[in-house]
């Protein structure tokens, strides 16, 4: 069996992951917001997850940049700084037989590596992922090697040129994927479509429910053809489809893998991004690229983590 251990945003995730990439024992909390509560609670989370049985590897996926051979954080902003710093291994090495090893990674490469071994790119050497929520991470595998970078920046595909004079972004730059394309951005255009007294029968209903405003409500919207909901999505959709064609002439893929909270619009958000990286790439790829939803049933983030694990 292998252990994974998924240090999200929200919630701090344990199980074992078998070779087949199903998890059992899987354990949860909210994650603390200091490393000594962090620490104990980690280490509730594994014991209870290993339950006496064999580990032969231990695997993380984490917020943040880690370096994947000594699951160090090596930055990770925002209210779980404290772990910058931390070998994350360290924390949980005496809970594992002596000599397991540990290996960590950015959660994107994680979940790619879990598609990579079960998932949707099962077998393949050349893939991308792109995590679509409130931001927007990625990973890409190529020629058979996850690309990492000088500092393990590479894959951060949120921070890539959409718009040159578009908004500021949280790197420091402006215009980025992320701030076109993310949860945020595009409730951020709801509310501003509201607030403008935009009239259509989305903006009604959250002029009058406003807690109801959010991404999932906004394609729902726009597969009732609401006009400003269509507006919003059909644009933001052509700004992702065309960041997309440009990693796809920069990494030429087998497969792209879209996932997160906004990858769950399904064929809402597939098919027209489809067709809309299909023409922008056709001339040099000659290939219609597979672009889908995530391979894995696992929703944890734990099989990932665990298939970061056993790339040792
Ligand atoms: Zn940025």
């Amino acid at each position: 069996m292998h252990l994974g251990v998924d240090v999200g945003g929200n919630r701090l995730k344990a199980g074992l992951v078998t070779p087949e990439g199903l998890v059992h024992n899987l354990q949860s909390c909210t994650t603390p917001y200091s490393l000594p509560e962090f620490r104990t609670v980690l280490r509730n989370l594994v014991e209870q997850a290993i339950a006496g049985n064999p580990v032969e590897t231990a695997g993380f996926g984490s917020k943040g940049i880690i370096d994947p051979e000594t699951t160090r954080v090596e930055r990770l902003p925002g209210a779980w700084d404290f772990l910058e710093g931390t070998r994350l291994g360290e924390l949980i090495e005496d809970l594992l037989p002596p000599g397991t090893p540990i290996r960590g990674d950015n959660d994107a490469k994680a979940a790619l590596a879990g598609e990579i071994a079960w998932g949707a790119a099962r077998g393949l050497r050349n893939a991308l992922l792109l995590t679509l929520g409130s931001g927007v991470g990625g990973a890409v595998v190529c020629d058979g090697h996850m690309l990492r970078g000088a500092t393990h920046v590479a894959g951060h595909f949120g921070h890539i040129l959409a718009d040159p004079h578009g908004p500021p972004c949280m790197c420091g730059a402006r215009g980025c994927l992320e701030t076109v394309f993310s949860s945020r951005a595009i409730e951020a255009e709801a509310w501003s479509s509201v607030h403008q007294g935009a009239v259509s029968p989305m903006t009604r209903a959250f002029r009058a429910e406003p807690e109801k405003l959010d991404c999932r409500t906004i394609f729902e919207w726009a597969a009732q053809d609401d006009p400003i909901a269509r507006w919003i999505l059909d644009r933001r959709i052509e700004m992702l489809a065309a960041a997309m064609a440009g990693l796809m002439h920069a990494f030429d893929p087998e497969v792209v893998i879209l996932t997160g909270q906004i990858a769950e619009a399904g064929e809402a958000l597939l098919a027209p991004v489809r067709k809309a990286v299909y023409w922008r790439t056709q001339g040099l790829l000659r290939r219609e690229v597979v672009i889908t939803g995530p391979g894995l049933d696992d929703t944890s983030g734990v099989a990932g983590a665990a298939a970061v694990g056993m790339l040792t």
